[in-house]
Order: structure tokens, then sequence, then C-alpha cells
């Protein structure tokens, strides 16, 4: 059989023919050996290059570069060693046939790569790739074997012919699968499978070449003679073309890896991106944690203060004026108590939602700073244009809210502050809307105030009250009890006292508590306060014992904050335990309001409190908020109307009737009933009348301190006894006594103290 001039099955001749075996240079073979290594080195990085690139376009590069190292590695060792080889001929190669073997060898190898280049490769892929290798070796060798011209012919053994096709496809097989390890990563054995792998496919690529050479025996026509070996220069063009096909192929390898450490750069860069813009988006939230509100979406504290900061310099240089508006609901803390914390929150969103919808543009910056404390920051041209913006805040607020199946209206409490007339910085015009804030909450709230500098005077008197306050109760020094009797109706006796208390101030004379409690409850003094006047107390109670008074008992205040305190049984229990006095002779005084905060803990505090045998009252009532249902829950013994039911009364029927009915009702929860603030005759008539159990107020005595107790209890306790007179009788000032003779109008030891109106 003849291919390309090459006999492959066709036997040489047997006789009369001379038959030539060649040698080859063992350097020369040994260089091939190293070209064909490099060569197979290089497909393999590439091949790898081509897995791991990013880009097609350099997929398809890294692709045809192999290709050509392969292709290259191959024809270079090919020609390497067939330079190598010495026969006694003189061979020529045609240089078409030549170059053809190369595009036999590229265009195999170019299959190879394309094969090599799936991301993920199976047996067959490989086997695949093996066997255009394996054939890209073999057809470029034969193919250049073709190209060689000589006298002699050239005939092929086929078992030799077959198997060096098989080695070169083993071989690469080989290769192939121990270059797999290499897909997956770096490692300390990655350049050494390399190295392996190259060595197994580059000598898969020689032993092809020798074997094709053991199959070939050359055969000089009848006649011819060999030559004798002659001087060449084979070993010098061998080296050149070696040292040409390494450079070549060694540069395509710094090449590859040029573009590796650029990948694996512009990998490490788009991965420094992606971390900076987590960085940037992680930035952004803790930006919006930190500046803004998460249940109401407003700014907060913060961010109010970022923007008000920037808005004061813009108005410092371009002149211009600014409101601070300090907002707080009313009665906030009753939704939370009464309804719940959700509740609450609903109910915050609620009215965020009606600020933000009463302010003008995006210009004005609406901030929750904590709890139900709104913030509003506008630009003004006059202050008119504050109070309207409040008072539209104010009525909007008044739109009825459906909450947890209730619908309920709201009103706040405003306090402005105006740039530049009461601050220039952030913190003065916080602090002077929140001063005015609080006048507008002790002005009966739902009301807006504007700032005046009386209210900072105020405020540094305050901060000035609380020292000397504190400094009072550390030194035990200026705090004194004043007792005001409260009258038993039935007994005609003053049986009950309660305990006021008073501060002798050195400077502003005889505080009474309202200048100072709310103080004390404001700075954390209440407790203390509190528990001194129930220490006194129970101590003037053992006094006045051993005077006489063994049946009185003293009613002392408690202030709301102090029944959110477990440790109050225990100090009371203290304090009655120190003086000797029987708890029965002791009764607290709690107001409506502190009674419904936290219901269950106050529960459980006022039965611990009755546990003891100490009565409990509830003071001030009516002005408070309380339901009936828990009124009735409570260990209560006593209900004391506040005094403005009272002031008005004969004038004001009304409050005669509420009065009326809060007795009726408080007889029907068996609870006692004192009547505070009689001034005159004609409310004690008519609470005599309405069945009120006990009277209090300036028409028996003013509060007075414990040594001037004794006169006035005496002195009351010695008029006529109601029951005797007729109430009918004493209004007409018919009988033979008359109202003076119940409450002299001379006034005695300590009637000054006392305000008598006769009846005329
Ligand atoms: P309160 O417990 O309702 O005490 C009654 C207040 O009404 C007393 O005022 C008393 O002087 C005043 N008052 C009594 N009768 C009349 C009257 O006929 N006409 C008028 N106009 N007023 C009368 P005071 O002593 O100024 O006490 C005011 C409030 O301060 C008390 O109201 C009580 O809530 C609180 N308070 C007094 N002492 C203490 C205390 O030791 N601790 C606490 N936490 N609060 C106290
Ligand atoms: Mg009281
Ligand atoms: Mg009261």
């Amino acid at each position: 059989m003849e291919w390309l001039g090459l006999l492959f099955i066709t036997e040489p001749p047997r006789s009369g023919q001379v038959i030539l075996n060649g040698a080859h240079d063992p350097f020369l073979v040994f260089l091939a050996y190293l070209v064909a290594c490099v060569g197979s080195f290089a497909t393999l990085d590439m091949a790898e290059r081509v897995g791991h690139a990013e880009k097609i376009a350099s997929k398809r590069l890294w692709r045809w570069v192999g290709a050509g190292c392969l292709a290259g590695g191959i024809w270079a060792m090919h020609f390497i060693s067939m330079l190598a080889f010495q026969a006694p001929v003189e061979i020529h190669y045609q240089l078409p046939i030549t170059l053809l073997s190369l595009l036999f060898a590229l265009t195999a190898s170019w299959l190879a790569m394309h094969t090599l280049s799936h991301p993920d490769l199976n047996f067959w892929q490989y086997l695949r790739a093996a066997v255009w290798i394996g054939l890209g070796i073999a057809t470029m060798h034969y193919v250049g074997m073709a190209a060689m011209r000589s006298v002699a012919t050239a005939y092929y053994n086929p078992a030799w012919f077959v198997l060096s096709i098989v080695i070169a496809i083993g071989a690469s097989l080989a290769a192939l699968l121990i270059s797999s390890h290499l897909r997956d990563g770096t490692g300390l054995y990655h350049p050494l499978i390399k190295f392996t792998a190259s060595l197994v496919l580059g000598a898969g690529i020689v032993s092809m070449h020798f074997t094709g050479m053991a199959a070939l025996t050359l055969v000089l026509p009848t006649g011819s003679l060999p030559m004798l070996p002659a001087e060449n220069n084979h070993l010098q063009l061998g080296l050149t073309v070696a040292i040409m096909a390494l450079l070549i192929i060694g540069s395509c390898i710094s090449a590859a890896l040029a573009d590796k450490k650029l990948q694996n750069k512009e990998h490490d860069l788009r991965r420094v991106n992606a971390l900076l813009s987590q960085l940037d988006q992680a930035r952004m939230s803790l930006q919006q944690v930190a500046h803004y509100d998460a249940l109401t979406n407003l700014i907060n504290r913060r961010g109010f203060n970022q923007i008000f900061a920037e808005k004061l310099i813009e108005k410092t240089n371009e002149g211009g004026m600014l409101a601070v508006l300090f907002l707080d609901i009313d009665h906030f803390k009753r939704i939370n108590d009464s309804l719940g914390h959700d509740a609450g929150d609903e109910l915050l969103k609620v009215l965020a939602n009606h600020i933000k919808s009463s302010v003008r543009s995006h210009d004005d910056v609406v901030a929750r700073f904590g709890g139900d404390e709104f913030c509003i920051l506008i630009g003004l041209h006059d202050r008119e244009e504050a109070r309207h913006m409040a008072q539209r805040i104010m009525l909007k607020m008044k739109d009825p809210i459906e909450l947890s199946g209730r619908r309920m209206v709201m009103t706040t409490s405003i306090g402005i502050s105006l740039f530049p007339e009461d601050g220039k910085t952030c913190e003065e015009l916080l602090k002077n809307a929140d001063l005015a804030l609080y006048q507008s909450k002790g002005s009966g709230r739902n009301s807006l105030h504007f700032f005046s500098s009386n209210l900072r005077t105020r405020a540094t008197m305050e901060l000035q009250l609380e020292e000397e306050l504190r400094h009072a109760l550390r030194e035990d020094t200026g705090l004194m009890i004043h007792y005001q009797p409260i009258y038993d109706l039935k007994s005609g006796q003053v049986t009950k006292l309660e305990a006021l208390i008073r501060w002798q101030h050195p400077i502003h004379g005889l505080l009474t508590p309202e200048r100072f409690i709310g103080i004390a409850e404001a700075n954390g003094l209440i407790a203390e306060l509190d528990n001194w006047v129930l220490r006194k107390a129970c101590e003037d109670l053992g006094e006045l014992s051993r005077h006489g008074c063994e049946a009185l008992k003293i009613a002392v205040n408690c202030s709301p904050l102090n029944l959110a305190r477990e440790e109050l049984a225990d100090e009371i229990e203290y304090a009655l335990r120190v003086a000797g006095v029987a708890p029965e002779r002791l009764e607290l005084e709690v107001t409506e309001n502190a009674l419904m905060g936290n219901i269950a803990n106050t529960l459980m505090l006022l039965r611990q409190i009755r546990a003891l045998g100490v009565s409990l009252s509830i003071d001030d009532f009516g002005t408070g908020y309380s339901s009936l249902a828990y009124l009735k829950r409570l260990p209560l013994n006593t209900l004391k109307i506040d005094r403005s039911f009272i002031q008005d009364i004969p004038k004001a029927t009304q409050d005669m009737e509420i009065v009326q009915a809060i007795i009726v009702m408080a007889h029907t929860l068996h609870l006692q009933v004192v009547t505070e603030g009689v001034e005159t005759f004609e409310q004690y008539d008519f609470l005599e009348r309405q069945g009120s159990d006990f009277v209090q107020g300036y028409l028996l005595s003013r509060p007075v301190p414990l040594e001037e107790l004794r006169p006035v209890l005496n002195e009351i306790n010695q008029r006529k006894h109601p029951h005797t007179v007729s109430p009918l009788s004493l209004a007409r000032g018919t009988t033979a006594l008359t109202s003076t003779d119940l409450f002299p109008k001379s006034p005695g030891p300590h009637a000054g103290a006392s305000i008598v109106r006769p009846i005329h």
C-alpha cells in the first residue's frame, strides 16, 4: 500500500538490494525529547488556562496558542529527530509536504485543545482529546516522512506502524489523565503533576517517532552505493531549531503566566470592588440605623442634630429664621399602660404620619426623639408661621384614631424656640424648646408655648432648687411636715391627719409641695423624700399617742413613681416598727393615675401593703383616669374627692351632682369618702347631707406643724357635735345653735388659719 509515496504493507524486495538501517545522534535525540516535553508542558498549561479564562476571546486565544505550542513542539521534535538520523544516503525534504505535516499537526492539536476546553471533562472527552493528539503526532510524523527525498525507497513494517499510533494515543491519554488533577486548583503537587504529565506526553511523542522510525526500512536500488558518513551541520541546525522552539514555546508559557497573573489581579480587584460596595452598603444601612427611627421611619435625634447643625450654619451665613417645635403626646403613657406597647407603637406610627402630613414641604424636618417626643425644624419668616404650624399639627392630632377596636382622640403639647432670638446653637435652641414644652404641659397640656427668657430663669431656679433639695434631704434640714385634720362627720371628731410636706427654704421661705415635689420626681429624689415623710409621720404619730391621741390615724401621700418600687412595703413596715405604731393607724394616699399605671404590679404591691394592715386611699379622685372595673379590684379603704369638685359648690349644680354620684358609687364599693378642700359651711352642709364620711379643708383647719396641732384638735373636737344640729335648721339659722357654734367666727388660738364664712 502506498500513501504519499510511503510503502506501508508492501514487503521490501528480498534480493539484489541493499537494505540500510540508520543510526541516531543521542544528543539530538535528547534535545528532541526536551523540546517535546516543553511543548507538552505548554499545551497542558494552555489547556489549564483555557479552563480558567473568563472571557471568550481569551479562551479562544489560549486555545490557539496551546494548539500552536503542541504542533510546534511535535514538529520541532520531528525535525530535530530527523537531523539526529544518520543514514548513508543523501536525504532532502520537500517543503510543501513538510508544511502540510505541520498543518496536520496544527489541526489535530486545535481539535484536542477544543475538546480540552470544556469546563468539566469526563473520561471519554479525555480519550477523544488523546486520540486527536495521538493522530496529530502520528500524521505529522508520517506526512513529514513523506517529505523525505532520497535514492532509497522507504518501506514500513505494518505492526510497528500501528504500534507507533497506539503509543502516541496511549501516552497522550496517560498524560491527559494525569493532568486532569490540574484543574482543581493549585497546591503543592500542582507543578509536580504538570511536569509528570509533560514528561509522559513528551515521551509519547518521542516514542511514537522512534517506533515509526523502527518501522522504517530504507532500500537502495540495485547498483547504487551507500555514502560514507560525511561532515554535516545537523548538530548546529538541531540546536538552532531547538533553541528557537524553546524560546517561542517559553514565551507562550510566560504570556500565559502573565495573563493568569493579570486575571488574578482582575479577580482581586473585582473582589476588592465587591467588598467595597458591600462595605458601602453596610455603611449605608448603619447610617440608616444610626440616623433613622425604625418604628416611624422618621429621622432620629442624631440625624436631626446633623441636619440642624447644617441649617444653622446656612442661616447664620445667609440670614433667616428657624423654628424648633418640640412635641409631646399628651398622656401617651396611659395608652401603653392600658392597651399595651404594640398598640402604643401603632399609635405612634399614625401620629408620626399626622405630623408629617401637617408640615409644609420637604424642607421641614420631622424627627422622633424617642418615646412620644417629636421634633420639627422649619425655616420661616416670622414667628406666626411657627404658631400656625403648631396649631395645624394640634388640629390634625385630634383626628380620631381607631386602635385595638377603640376610637380615641389624642392631643399634643408643643414648645417652640426660634433662631436667632432664642439661641444660636442646636443645644440651646433644643433646650429652650423643651422648656417651652414643659410650660405647655404644665399649663394643662394640649397647648403651645413659645420660649421666653422667664422660662430660662425658672429652669435655672429649678436646677438650684434641685441641688438644695438634695442637700436638705442629705442633711435633714429645712424639711418638715404640716398636719391637716380630717374630720369624721359621724363622730364629730378629728380621727385622721393628713401629713403634708413643707420646706423651710433659707431664701424663698416656706415652700409648699407644688414647688418641689415635681423637681423631686423628675430627679430621682422622690423615693427618699416620701420615705422621709413616712418615717417622720410615724415618729410624730408615736409622739401624739404618748400625749393622749392614741386613736388618731395619719394619712401619708405617696408619689405614683413610688408605686413602682417593690421595696415600698418593706419601708412602710420598717417605719412602723421603728416608731412602734400599729399599721392600722397609717393610711397611704395614692392618686388614680398611679393606680392605673402598671396595674398588675401595682395591685401586687398594694395587696402587700394592705396585708401589713395599712389602709389605702385614692387621692384627688375625679381628676385622673380610672376605670370602675379596676377600682373594684383594688384593695382600697377610702376615696378622697378632689377639691376641684367642691370649690364651686353651691353655685355649680353639675359639680354637686357629680359629688353626689361619687359618694353613692364609693359607698357601693364599700369605700369611705373624704371630701377635700372644704372651705365654706355651705359646702360642709351639702357634704354632710350627701353622706360624705369625712371632710378636710380650711373650714376646719389649715395644715399646721406638729407643735401647734394639739390646741387645734382640741378646739375642733370641743365644738358642738354636728349630729345634735339639724342641717336644715343650721342652713336657715333658725335654731338656738348657729353655724358659728360649730365653726366659731372669733379666732381661737389657731382659728386664724381657718376660713369661716357665717350664714346670713
Ligand atoms: P393632696 O394630697 O390632695 O393634699 C391636699 C392639698 O390641698 C394640700 O396642699 C392642702 O394644703 C390643700 N388643701 C386642704 N384643704 C384645702 C382647702 O380648703 N382649700 C385649699 N385651697 N387647699 C386645701 P399641699 O399641702 O400644698 O399639697 C399639695 C399636694 O402635694 C398634695 O395634694 C399631695 O398630692 C402633694 N404632697 C403633699 N405632701 C406630700 C408628700 O409628702 N409626698 C408626696 N409625694 N406628695 C405630697
Ligand atoms: Mg393627699
Ligand atoms: Mg388630694
